[in-house]
């Protein structure tokens, strides 16, 4: 018999809820139409569609013709950032507001933006928890900017922005204000109307939904260029036929966080909290990164002295839990974190960072036993 994975890596991934994989079958099997053929197979598939964005639309406040399903959070806010920089030109609104702590699929699109003739880029450094500055932001946004992009939550260490500030500062230029918010859709509820968002990334695998689905909400009147061309799908904003088992499931899970988001975050939060309180206190030499306020119930991101997080991951592993560095672990090496970076923590407390994200099937035994694991293999240094 092989023993359970303590799987503490959902804000990597989250397994698909079963509920969610039987919404989806249908659309693997029988229910194959292709929602732009007239046909009642294709007006089938096409209904099936429209749902999922209905109750993706009414999760975040939004009306459903804001929601393009695109292939994941990766590719929403590629488009963005490349989408709003693009239609920005003709109105002389050339330059891109981020922060150094972005996801890769916002730092490297900007990072693009800023090689590429006219557009320029502001990056703006956070505080040792992870916060943007508002006097950064303040002085960085002008009446050139297209667009300030401030990711909702941070993955590595769950720092919560304040959306709403950051969205008004924006909107005082006149530029527009966009969100990635994959980490935070699973977690607390988002309003984009209250909140003055105007694009916002969403991806279904880290709410227990597929791989391969996300969405961008754009605000009706925001003025963005699409990046795929090609066929009509997605009022002509997103090209190629839809991902139809993807958006199924995507809309399933969303209608499914509705009766469980609120109720989990206050569990995790709480075991998180008793976690942090074991590792911190039982561990000489461990460090908590990211804020004690404002952080997202689910996670805990420690570094330690006279360790390296690659070594520890891997011991952890072969003690059957599953954590992670926190940052995108590429063909197997994991790159030093740019966001532990920027919270100006020295290079070996960088190196030696490990993200534990709790999840549905996490209960208080995994932690204390995590916890007396990391014990055991540090003890030793
Ligand atoms: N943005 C954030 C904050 C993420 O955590 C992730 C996934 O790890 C992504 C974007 C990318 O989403 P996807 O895996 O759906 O492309």
């Amino acid at each position: 018999m092989t023993e359970r994975t303590i799987y503490l890596d959902y804000a990597a991934t989250t397994p698909v809820d079963p509920e969610v994989l039987n919404a989806m079958l249908p659309f693997l099997g029988d229910r194959f139409g292709n929602p732009s053929s007239v046909h009642r197979m294709g007006q089938e598939a096409r209904r099936a569609v429209d749902q999922s964005r209905d109750t993706i639309a009414a999760a975040i406040n939004a009306d459903s013709s804001e929601i393009f399903f695109t292939s994941g959070g990766t590719e929403a806010d590629n488009a963005a950032l490349f989408g709003v920089l693009r239609a920005g030109v003709a109105r002389g609104r050339t330059h891109l507001v981020t922060t150094a702590i972005e996801h890769h699929a916002v730092l490297d699109a900007a990072m693009r933006l800023a090689r590429t003739v006219p557009f320029t880029v502001s990056l703006l450094p956070v505080d040792q928890e992870g916060f943007v500055s508002p006097e950064a932001a303040r002085a960085a946004i002008n009446e050139r900017t297209a667009l300030v992009s401030v990711m909702h939550a941070n993955n590595e260490i769950g720092t919560i922005q304040d959306i709403r500030s950051l969205a008004e500062m924006a909107h005082a230029f006149g530029a527009y204000f966009h969100t990635d918010a994959v980490q935070t859709f699973g977690q607390m509820p988002i309003d984009v109307e209250g909140l003055g968002i105007d694009l916002m990334t969403l991806s279904a695998h880290k709410i227990y939904g597929p791989k391969g689905i996300g969405a961008l909400y754009a605000r009706q009147g925001v003025d963005w260029h699409p990046f795929h061309l090609g066929g009509q799908q997605e009022r002509e904003k997103r090209a190629g036929t839809e991902n139809v088992p993807g958006i199924v499931g995507f809309g399933k899970a969303t209608e499914l966080m509705r009766g469980w988001r609120d109720r989990e975050a206050q569990r995790l939060g709480e075991l998180r909290d008793r976690f942090v309180r074991d590792v911190t206190e039982g561990i000489p030499g461990s460090r908590l990164n990211g804020p004690t306020t404002r952080r997202l119930p689910n996670n805990a991101n420690f570094s330690f002295t006279r360790t390296d997080g690659e070594t520890l991951l891997l011991a952890l592993d072969m003690a059957g839990i599953a954590a992670s560095s926190g940052s995108a672990c590429a063909s197997g090496s994991i790159e030093p974190s740019h966001v532990l970076a920027a919270l100006g923590l020295e290079e070996s407390m960088v190196r030696s960072a490990v993200r534990f994200s709790l999840g549905r099937q996490t209960v208080a035994d995994d932690l204390a036993i995590t916890a007396d694991v990391l014990k055991r293999i540090l003890r030793g240094r």
